[in-house]
């Protein structure tokens, strides 16, 4: 095989090694990054409990607020009562009063349902903190062992760019030049073989011409129907 055509065979299986890291950085990552989204969830969580409660809050003062008024217009009655003159005016007020007492009922279990929903609103908010706290233990964990993988797939891609840097050194610039070009839009399929007389990055038929120039492989040949640069693997 021709010189400038084996080193770019070798060339571009190199450089598909390096692409191979990107995914398996990608995977490294994955782990931490979705305990690091729970977190967030979790920690949005919370503070929606915590808009609850302060709303459920607002509702309760507002509630206290009517109970003082129904019990002040209690007591009034009370005094009124007191000093009525007739059963007319007397059984008015015990309607009035009534109707009071009623509504007061009504209020106090308003708060006690409140007072219940917030017991349950902090409940819940004791179970997302015990659920942040391992998230975030879990968290340092992953982080440790993305970098131990991360440390772990650079020194093989050191190794890699090494060997790249090498062959590239040896490469003449022109025929490394064509091979980026075609590189661009070919990526790891920019020098592809011949198989069944086929190319193997478009799978177009070649002519016998063609096949017979790659067989021989005394010089760079593309394919004619998609540009890639082909070489024959016996
Ligand atoms: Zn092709």
């Amino acid at each position: 095989m021709n010189k400038h055509l084996s080193q770019l065979v070798e060339l571009v299986k190199i450089d598909s090694k390096i692409d191979s890291f990107l995914p398996e950085i990608e995977k490294a990552k994955k782990n931490s990054e979705q305990i690091k989204h729970d977190l967030e969830h979790s920690k949005k969580i919370i503070e929606k409990i915590k808009t609850s409660i302060k709303e459920i809050n607002e509702s309760k003062v507002k509630t206290d607020n009517q109970i003082a008024k129904f019990s002040a217009k209690l007591e009034e009655n009370a005094k009124k009562i007191a000093s009525v003159k007739t059963e007319k005016e007397a059984s008015a007020l015990r309607l009035e009063d009534e109707i009071a007492r009623e509504q007061l009922d009504s209020l106090n279990s308003d708060i006690e349902r409140f007072e219940k929903q917030q017991a349950s609103k902090k409940d819940e908010i004791k179970e997302v903190e015990a659920k942040i706290k391992s998230l975030e233990a879990d968290f340092s964990k992953a982080q440790l062992e993305e970098e131990e993988k991360l440390n772990e797939i650079e020194k093989q891609r050191s190794v890699i760019y090494t060997e790249k840097e090498n062959l590239t050194s040896n490469i003449d610039k022109k025929v490394l030049g064509f091979y980026e070009k075609i590189r661009k839009w070919a990526r790891n399929s920019a020098v592809v073989p011949v198989k069944k007389q086929a190319c193997y990055g478009c799978f177009m038929q070649l002519n016998s011409k063609v096949f017979s120039q790659v067989v021989k492989g005394d010089e760079i040949i593309n394919c004619p129907h998609c540009g890639r640069i082909l070489y024959y693997e016996a």
